[in-house]
């Protein structure tokens, strides 16, 4: 018989093992996995690694924060996330004050389905102003968002009183809580003590935001849960003691996840004494850290003691970054990574010998997916979306901005060697990038009920 579509000569790779394999595609699915395989249109994969579709559980696009909204909207961002390999991400959606939780959904969906070119899921976001819509929860579980995000910095933050109320209703439906783990009251405290004696570089940041607090509060969240009863996901993990507080809980048995991103592995705090705006350019909470942070990172996913690896993607332009340029507290946060992503990880970590394939895999692809509860994503098996990665383990590039898709015009990694690349993204069947050149319209990616 003949399939839709057959990636011949592949290496499969699993978050398990590694296969030599043929993959066949029957419409949007999975239909074979094997040696021999034929199609009425093949892909000839011999010596590329052959992967699940990247999931990004934790990205930001055009999203406001502020008076500015990040650099990539849902059609810019998930292009440049399809040319990085990346099939499957999870944004945000905030309620204002008058609106409930399934209209802000609604409103959402309304500007990502006409322009997403992958496809998305959305956390729900409650702020102190959500406490009282905590009935809503279920509603907005129905529609879709199974995740919900809760700060612990930031002017929306929530007090410990209402991270328990939030924790508690979003157990009650099932549903995964997903924590910005520091502490506001030290942040503010710090930052107001620089200000008032003129230390507004961006040099300051990491020094605001010190590790052992985002560890207090990555373990105060942790134990609230416990309380609760209820799994919780950390987000951006920075630093090796906020690692430790999570592999502790899980030592315990508690079930407690955590991530961390790019920027985190691969820069270190210096990035912040560099002159003028590019010191400015690489803010974003938490702070990126010393260097015995970052390989105290490398080791966490390494052991397994942090189990993803996502984005937290939110760029600002150049010109917005530096209207923060007299007081670094002022700078709007976050930088771009969604595009390089797996192949960073693969340089930095398998190409090094630090993390195995498999681990490649299930970091980027398959354990976000299971968190998400993307049933149908994360894994190459019949019976899965033909949601699927060609990649060339030996095709050098260094990144800059004209290497990538992302519209902030700048990137944190400009110079960084990476020793492989994404050549070829497949969605549900279809090839929706191929050689970083973009095959499929605005509107092809589709909502996610996570
Ligand atoms: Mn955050
Ligand atoms: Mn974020």
């Amino acid at each position: 018989m003949k399939y839709d579509l057959v990636i011949k000569n592949g290496k499969a790779v699993t978050a398990v093992t590694t296969f030599p394999a043929d993959i066949a595609i029957n419409g949007e699915t999975i239909a074979a996995v094997g040696l021999g395989l034929h199609g009425r249109r093949e892909i000839d994969a011999a010596g590329k690694l052959v992967l699940p579709g990247a999931v990004d559980m934790h990205v930001h696009l055009q999203m406001p924060i502020g008076r500015f909204v990040s650099t990539d909207d849902f059609y810019s961002g998930t292009a440049a996330a399809a040319c990085g390999g990346t099939t499957s991400i999870i944004d945000f959606v905030e309620t204002a004050p008058e609106e409930t939780m399934v209209a802000a959904i609604a409103a959402r969906r309304a500007l990502a389905d006409p322009r997403v070119v992958v496809d998305y899921g959305l956390h729900m976001t409650i702020t102190p102003g959500d406490i009282p819509k905590l009935d809503q929860v279920p509603a907005a579980f129905a529609a879709g968002c199974t995740s919900f995000k809760l700060y612990m910095a930031y002017g929306h933050r929530l007090n410990d009183g209402q991270l328990l109320q939030a924790l508690t209703a979003v157990h009650a439906v099932g549903g995964l809580p997903v924590v910005h783990a520091e502490n506001w009251d030290v942040i503010q405290a710090l930052v107001a003590e620089n200000v008032a004696h003129g230390r507004t570089t961006p040099h300051w940041h990491p020094r605001s935001r010190p590790a052992l607090f985002e560890a207090e509060a990555t373990g105060r969240v942790i134990d609230i849960a416990a309380f609760v009863g209820t799994p919780v996901h950390i987000f951006h993990v920075s630093c090796g003691a906020a690692a430790a507080r999570i592999a502790t809980a899980r030592a315990r048995g508690l079930p407690v996840t955590g991530e961390t991103c790019p920027q985190y592995l691969f820069l270190t705090q210096d990035v912040y004494d560099r002159p003028g705006i590019a010191g400015a350019l690489p803010v974003c909470s938490p702070p990126i850290r010393e260097e015995f942070e970052q390989a105290a990172l490398w080791t966490a996913v390494q052991r397994g003691d942090l189990q993803v690896i996502t984005t937290d993607h939110c760029p600002f332009t150049a010109a917005e970054k530096a209207t923060g340029l007299a007081n670094y507290s002022q700078i709007p946060g976050g930088v771009p990574s969604i595009e390089m992503r797996l192949a960073a990880v693969y340089g930095g970590g398998v190409a090094r010998g630090l993390l195995t394939l498999p681990q490649w895999v299930d970091l980027c692809c398959t354990t976000p997916a299971r968190l998400m509860g993307l049933a149908r994503k994360g894994h190459i098996a019949p019976s899965y979306d033909a949601d699927v990665v060609i990649f060339d383990p030996e095709a050098p590039w260094t990144v800059t901005p004209q290497t990538l898709h992302e519209t902030a015009g700048w990137t944190p990694y400009e110079g960084l060697a990476l020793p492989g690349r994404v050549q070829t993204t497949i969605i549900r069947g279809q090839v929706v990038a191929a050689d970083g050149e973009l095959q499929v319209g605005a509107g092809y990616g589709r909502y996610l009920r996570t």
